[in-house]
This record gives C-alpha cells, structure tokens and sequence, in this order.
C-alpha cells in the first residue's frame, strides 16, 4: 500500500526500512507534520501514517477523505490528536499501535522520579565543575514513600511493579482496578481526592480524554501535601501548567517531572537552540531548579520503536488484506 509518512526522523526510517522489508510497502517520508494546511502531500496515498502530534481533526480529516486516504495509521499509542468520531463518518479507519513497550514509559518516569528525588541533575554538573559539597543535595527514601498513580492500565502496572521492588506505598485511582497492582504489588485503590491527598508522589497514567483534561488543576493541586513531586509522562493536557507554576512558587509542589506538555507539538521533536522560545508558560516552567523536563522521549527505546514499526506495518497490512483490525480505534 502507498503510504505517506509524516513527522518523519531519520531513526524512523531506520526502523520502519527495516520492519518493511517483510511486508513491502511503499512508503514515502515527509518531515513535515501533518496538519490541514499539509494535507495536500498526501494526495494519492491510500494511507498516511501519523505521530502524537500530528492534528487530524475534522478538518484535516475531511479534506485527507477527498484525496482519497481511507486509513490513518497512528504509530503511537494515543488518539488524542484525532477526531475519531469525523473519521468514522468519513469512512477512514484508524488504527493505532496500543502497546508496543509499557516498560520503555514506565522505566523513563521511575527515572524522572529517582533524578529529581536525589538531583542527579544537578550533583552531575557540580561534580563536572569541581564542586564536591553536598548541600541542597538531600533526598528521601524511595522505601518511605507513598506513591500515587492515576491510570493502571499496561504503563502503570509496570511502574507499580518498580516501585513495589523499591519498598513503597502504593496507592492508585482508576476507573478499572487492575488485579496484578492489587494481588502482586499490593496497591491500594482510593478516590481521586484521597490519592492527591495522601501521597508524596503522584504519577500520571491515564489518557487524555475529556473527563482528565486539566485533572491536576489549582483545586487538586490545593489539595496535595506540601512538597509533593508530580509526574507525567501520559500527555501535556493532563495538567493545567499555569496551575502547576503557581503550585511551584508556591512550593506546594516540591518536584515537577515531565515528559510531555500541553503546547508541546510548537516545540518538542526539533531541535530549537537557535530559536527564540516564544511560549512563556513553557519558559517559565524551565527556569525553576526542580523541575525536569524531558521531550517526549519516554517511549524512545529501540525495543519500543523496533515493535511500533512492526505493528503499524501489521495494521497497514491487515487493513490492506480486509482482515479484521485488531487496533482500530472506534469513536466511544
Ligand atoms: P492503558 O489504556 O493500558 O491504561 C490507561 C488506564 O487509565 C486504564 O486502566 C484506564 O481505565 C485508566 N483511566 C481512564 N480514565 C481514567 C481516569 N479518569 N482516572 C484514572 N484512570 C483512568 O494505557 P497505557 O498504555 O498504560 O498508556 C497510558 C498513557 O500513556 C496513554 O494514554 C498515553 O497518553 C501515554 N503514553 C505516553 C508515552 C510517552 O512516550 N510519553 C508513550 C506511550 C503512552
């Protein structure tokens, strides 16, 4: 099938001409996102194969359906950035890639954790400059905390499975209790309120769908105990960032960790050094000593990219075959 291929960087090319040489597609690369207005590369293609930031909505979905695209091809794990619902009016699939590596995700946030808890950051750069003094360094045990994860489905199962070798409290809030958390690393599941309340670190695992847009917003962040520590490595929109930097001047919020960021499809992927950074939320969040940021990097794992490419190249197939579409993604 010809498939246009957008937000492309070389280490996808590297892997999808790998996974490809099995299943013989054609496939041709554009760097550019794709939004409306690049819409028109697609023209002829059957297929366009899309990234987590690239804006499919009703739009750009009308206008891919006129060209002749009939499957969009997600190779991430989030539909956030689709309008399910227009596309399936339109008669365009849209598959997606569920799980390709939970671990990858899992590991990068017990990560952001360890780092930020004992300022790795930080002791790396003053050892390189040939400070050896420890003050501002002191961290907590791991063991004595009390972690609360919000979302246990494939992600936060691997995370409780960390932390549970660490020694922690974990407690969790979903819609859907997950047997192994509860049976194997003795979660605890709580309302929402009662997580927030009680736990020093809070990490989010759910996805973005209307019901959690801004769920760490000024109310929930009131609620937390002072000094708490904040990870998301989910999506952006999960957390009001004007709230968080209040929450941060403050210093309700003792630690801040993230992999992904509301506004983040102006910024992360490229390389930006010489830019001027326009966005003054995003600056902001940047100019305070513990917070850490990384650019939605959680997932890069060779392991993890290795297996997205076979599957959306297995979903680009079934759908090319008329086999059932294991990964479609219906509009609820
Ligand atoms: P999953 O579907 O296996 O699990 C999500 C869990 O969230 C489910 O158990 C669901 O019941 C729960 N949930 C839904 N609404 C909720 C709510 N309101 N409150 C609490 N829990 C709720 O998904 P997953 O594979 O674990 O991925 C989780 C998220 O991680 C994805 O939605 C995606 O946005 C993000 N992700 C990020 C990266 C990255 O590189 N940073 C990579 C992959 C996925």
């Amino acid at each position: 099938m010809k498939i246009a291929f957008f937000s492309t960087k070389p280490y996808d090319r590297v892997f999808f001409d790998k996974a490809n040489a099995d299943f013989g597609h054609e496939i041709t690369y554009f760097e550019t996102r794709l939004t409306r207005q690049t819409v028109k590369l697609a023209e002829g293609y059957e297929c366009a194969c899309a990234f987590v930031n690239d804006q499919l909505d009703a739009s750009a979905l009308i206008a891919l359906a006129a060209q002749g695209t009939r499957l969009i091809a997600l190779r991430c794990a989030g539909f956030n950035n689709v309008d399910v619902s227009s596309a399936g009016k339109l008669g365009v699939s849209v598959v997606r890639v569920p799980a390709y590596s939970p671990y990858a995700v899992a590991e990068h946030t017990v990560g952001l954790m360890l780092a930020l808890n004992r300022k790795i950051y930080w002791a790396n750069s003053r050892v390189k400059e040939g400070n050896f003094a420890l003050d501002g360094l002191l961290g907590f045990d791991m063991r004595s905390a009390t972690v609360g994860l919000i979302g246990t489905g494939k992600i936060g199962e691997c995370v409780a499975s960390a932390l549970h070798g660490f020694g922690c409290r974990i407690l969790a809030h979903d819609k859907q209790e997950n047997k192994i958390c509860k049976t194997e690393y003795g979660v605890e599941y709580v309302s929402f309120e009662e997580l927030v309340a009680q736990s020093d670190v809070i990490s989010l695992h759910c996805p973005l769908l209307p019901d959690t847009y801004h769920l760490i917003n000024m109310e929930a962040i009131a609620r937390m105990k002072k000094g708490v520590m904040i990870i998301n490595t989910s999506r952006g929109a999960l957390i009001d960032a004007r709230a968080a930097i209040e929450g941060l001047k403050s210093q309700k919020i003792g630690y801040l960790g993230i992999d992904v960021y509301e506004e983040e499809e102006e910024l992360f992927f490229e390389d930006k050094t010489f830019q001027i950074l326009t966005d003054d939320v995003f600056a902001r969040l940047t100019t305070f000593p513990n917070v850490m940021i990384t650019g939605h990097q959680a997932y890069f794992t060779k392991e993890a990219v290795a297996r997205i490419a076979q599957t959306t190249l297995e979903n680009i197939t079934a759908y090319e075959n008329g086999s059932e579409l294991i990964n479609a993604v219906k509009a609820e």
